[in-house]
């Protein structure tokens, strides 16, 4: 198996227009191709009840979340070829900005183990043989099932954020980006000279480099992709841009000094109700003035 490098080297050296093709299409191949592949799992958050408590009051509240369901997509991967590392990278970015399946918000996470974390509380809080816990039955199964409501909140405002994109138009945009990457790819020498980077030696080598090119420019790439998509993306722009998130999943250029809380579209709309419902307001009120 080549190295990453040594196949940008042949794409760059390569003097016929079919040779970088067929150099350009292998690679792709490699990467779809990749046993690493993007899978979703379930995999629930559970614990188990100690016998013992399991018939007390709080015990029974506990009891009915023993397996809160969750969908997971790994994130890592243990094999170090190219291959794996930027088929793992694409699967990452595939999950973030457009699987709406997947939640990976901590808060969200957090929601998710509360009944665990609260169950080892109690359960370590008998142990110390104090008389009496924090929460009555009755408190502690407000506290869960706000918990769980609140999760499910925060999925669906998660999904919202989520652009629409399948898989297979996915790998045609991502092509694109690896034709940037090949055609804009200077080797590590060109590089340290241009940018005088000074590097230690045996723990980076040439196709780490590569690799890190290859995953930080599809990042770059898809972020501009995530602009675009919300019409945001200005190519000329060299300021510094902050974004905000609207209730309704768009995301909108912020106003630092005016604080905007709404995008364009449903600022739009809550100008035209709250003008409906000043005249309904008017109307009902004139016969009387
Ligand atoms: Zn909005």
């Amino acid at each position: 198996m080549l190295y990453l490098y040594e196949i940008l080297e042949d794409y760059q050296f390569a003097t016929t227009d079919a040779e970088k093709e067929e150099i350009f299409s292998s690679f792709c191949q490699k990467i779809w191709e990749h046993p690493n592949q993007r899978t979703i799992t379930e995999k629930p958050i559970t614990f188990r009840i100690k016998p013992t408590l399991l018939k007390t009051e709080i015990g029974e509240v506990f009891s009915n979340y023993t397996s809160i369901p969750r969908n997971v997509c790994p994130s890592t991967t243990k094999n170090t070829g190219f291959a794996s590392l930027i088929r793992q990278k694409l699967n990452n970015i595939y999950t973030y900005f457009f699987d709406e399946n997947i939640c990976s918000r901590k808060e969200y996470l957090d929601l998710l183990r509360l009944p665990k974390k609260l169950y080892f509380q109690w359960e370590s809080f008998l142990g110390k043989g104090e008389p009496e816990w924090i929460l009555s039955p009755k408190e502690l199964s407000n506290t869960l099932e706000q918990a769980m409501a609140d999760a499910k909140r925060l999925k669906e405002t998660c999904a919202r954020e989520k652009m629409k994109l399948s898989w297979e138009e996915y790998k045609q945009v991502a092509e694109g980006y690896f034709r940037r990457l090949f055609e804009h790819y200077q080797p590590l020498e060109e590089y340290q000279t241009d940018h005088a980077l000074v590097l230690q030696t045996g723990t980076w080598n040439e196709d780490n480099f590569c690799i890190s090119y290859f995953c930080s420019g599809l990042h770059g790439y898809f972020k501009n992709y995530q602009k675009s998509y919300y019409g945001l993306y200005n190519a000329n722009s060299r300021r510094k841009t902050s974004y905000s998130r609207c209730a309704c999943g768009n995301l909108f250029l912020q106003n630092r000094q005016r604080n905007r809380r709404l995008c364009d579209t449903c600022r739009k709309q809550s100008r035209s109700q709250s003008y409906s419902r000043y005249n309904e307001k008017r109307k009902t009120q004139l016969p009387h003035s």
